[in-house]
């Protein structure tokens, strides 16, 4: 009997979605699956709207739009240092952090668009 990774009830029949990860593998309910994709491009089309939003700022005449891996890096901690304090300050807002984090996602995706993503060995 299988349970699907996404909302945890037990998959009935035939009909389900296999996803393998790392060696193993993940099933889901057809809906699910359709579910977990739709939210996960939603989030991606808004971290590339932050992506296109930070190359209107690449007229930086320090780094001309790639900033060194040590400079991204920097970026990163600060705005993660912010999405702590705005978690911390917001009294239960999610939306500031958050905000935050999406920042955090377009610059790590920045750095590794400029200087090269290594896969991941499966
Ligand atoms: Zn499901």
């Amino acid at each position: 009997m299988l349970d699907c990774s996404y909302c945890q009830e037990v998959i009935f029949g035939s009909e389900y979605q296999e996803q393998k990860n790392n060696g193993v593998s993940l099933y889901y309910h057809i809906a699910c699956f359709k579910t977990k994709i739709d939210k996960r491009l939603k989030i991606y089309s808004k971290i590339d709207e932050e992506r296109n939003y930070q190359d209107t700022l690449s007229g930086n005449m320090n780094h001309k739009g790639i900033p060194t891996i040590e400079a991204e890096i920097i970026m990163l901690e600060h705005y993660l240092q912010e999405a702590k304090r705005l978690w911390v300050t917001s009294y239960g807002n999610n939306t500031p952090p958050l905000d935050s984090l999406r920042k955090v996602a377009g610059i790590a995706i920045r750095c590794l668009e400029n200087h090269g993503c290594p896969s991941r060995n499966l």
